[in-house]
């Protein structure tokens, strides 16, 4: 089966700059001094390492691996790491810049920064994976640590390949060190919660909207493009809730049901076929129609985007709604579940179009929250029950969106985006301002009467 990934490949231009352009839009909002954006324009550092590997046949093989740490101000750099072909710096930068939005728009006390390596991780053996993966923490242990940047899993990478990290890293600073990485497996220091939370946090993005818009959840039809942790998770407390998941997608494709898919059943089986030793799954969602009850139909990544529902959820990985295909959305809510999945351009499109978008930067949020909850658990020796850190992350997700919903609901600003900029650029403005800009040293006279 061949892969259906990007709908819009052909139109990427840098993801920086269209990060960018978000940045200046939010920037002419909000009061903040022209020097935090001449700061967040750049990032803090860039590392990018080549990592030699041995692999099986006894060869050799480099990978190229990046990690941007786009700003520290309101915290250590926090941001995953994603293991995929089509990793560049380019795209490393832009991440790292939405980690920091991403966690001073929900408040946690932490920078940006991400981290990547250009490798299918499906091609390797598991012993590769593992070999790649401590080789990448090898050349990364001077700019990683505990409190100075703290990665996690991102796309194609889990639970196991941080539990290598973490383990790697140890032996090098010769302590133990679990709270140099989250999203580890439990019995490594991991979190209770921290697999679900990415889907929960926009779970519960999505019962605030069901509230504020008098909701009937069996009459709401939801598509998910992306059936990873972060798909399936949220698929399946909707369809708890009673909503109708109509259509889901991978990488290869995905199958659509006009009544409601059986979620847990279609999890079931995408989960039983798992490869590499329950690192990455083999079976797609469309070779698990037939364990569905009813007849489903297949559809491409493309069409799933278009399809006449109510909710829209990307959540795969970035630019699949651009200027391109976004006149054809129908959703009239996208929740944007991966990072970046809606292009710049295609932002204009949905906004004369009355699509409510539900920015990356609060939506998938959950993720990097429920990180700083196992990063403090580690820092304090101490664990919480799922339900202290699924409350916790209740309270985050509900305070934030409030703040920016209500921000855009005021007219502020045109879209729910530029809200989310806007609140997390008041947050980053006043911590520069605090360390000083030319406003303070020009109103102070340099004789130390401050
Ligand atoms: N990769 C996730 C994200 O993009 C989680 C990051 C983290 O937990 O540090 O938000």
């Amino acid at each position: 089966m061949t892969a259906d990934t990007s709908v819009a490949s052909d139109v990427h231009g840098s993801l920086y700059s269209d990060a960018l352009t978000r940045l200046e839009r939010a920037a002419a909002l909000v009061d903040v001094h022209s020097e935090v954006l001449t700061r967040l324009r750049e990032p803090v550092s860039i590392t990018q390492v080549s990592i030699p590997v041995r692999m099986d046949d006894g060869g050799l093989r480099l990978f190229t691996g990046y990690r941007v740490r786009h700003d520290d101000t309101l915290g250590p750099g926090k941001g995953g790491i994603r293991y995929h072909p089509d990793v560049s710096l380019d795209e490393v930068k832009a991440l790292a810049l939405w980690m920091t939005f991403k966690c001073a728009a929900v408040g946690i006390p932490f920078g940006g920064a991400k981290g990547g390596v250009t490798v299918d991780p499906k091609t390797l053996s598991p012993l590769e994976l593992e070999r790649l993966s401590r080789g990448f923490v090898q050349r990364l242990a001077d700019v990683i640590g505990p409190e100075t940047d703290v990665p996690a899993p991102d796309v194609y990478t889990n639970a196991r390949v941080m539990g290598w990290m973490m383990d790697e890293y140890s032996r090098i600073v010769r302590h133990r060190t679990p709270d140099v990485i989250t999203g580890k497996p439990l019995s490594l220091g991991g979190s209770l919660g921290r697999d679900e939370a990415t889907g929960r946090g926009a779970y519960y993005c999505l019962k605030q909207l069901e509230r504020l818009r008098g909701w009937e959840p069996s009459s709401i039809r939801v598509a998910v493009q992306g059936f990873g942790n972060a798909g399936q998770h949220v698929a399946q407390l909707l369809h708890a809730d009673g909503y109708k998941v109509v259509a889901v997608s991978d990488s290869k494709g995905g199958i659509f049901f006009p009544d409601g898919l059986e979620i847990p059943a279609l999890i079931e089986a995408k989960n039983a076929r798992r490869g590499l030793h329950d690192v990455y799954c083999d079976c797609s969602v469309c070779e698990c129609a037939d364990c569905m009850k009813h007849q489903t139909t297949p559809i491409t990544n493309a069409e799933l985007l278009q399809l006449e529902v109510d909710v829209l959820i990307p959540a795969a990985i970035e630019n699949q709604i651009t200027e391109v295909n976004a006149d054809g959305v129908r959703a009239n809510v996208v929740v944007e579940v991966a990072n970046g999945p809606v292009s710049s351009q295609a932002d204009e499109v949905l906004m004369e179009n009355d699509v409510l978008v539900v920015p990356d930067i609060l939506a998938n949020a959950g993720g990097v929250v429920v990180s700083y909850f196992e990063w403090a658990q580690n820092r304090a020796g101490y664990r919480w029950t799922l339900s202290e850190v699924r409350e916790r992350l209740r309270q985050t997700m509900d305070s934030a969106f409030a703040s920016i919903y209500g921000r855009w609901e005021r007219g502020a600003t045109p879209d729910m985006r530029t809200a989310a900029y806007a609140h997390a650029l008041e947050r980053l403005g006043q911590a520069f301002e605090d360390q000083g800009t030319a406003r303070f040293f020009s109103a102070h006279d340099g004789t130390g009467a401050v």
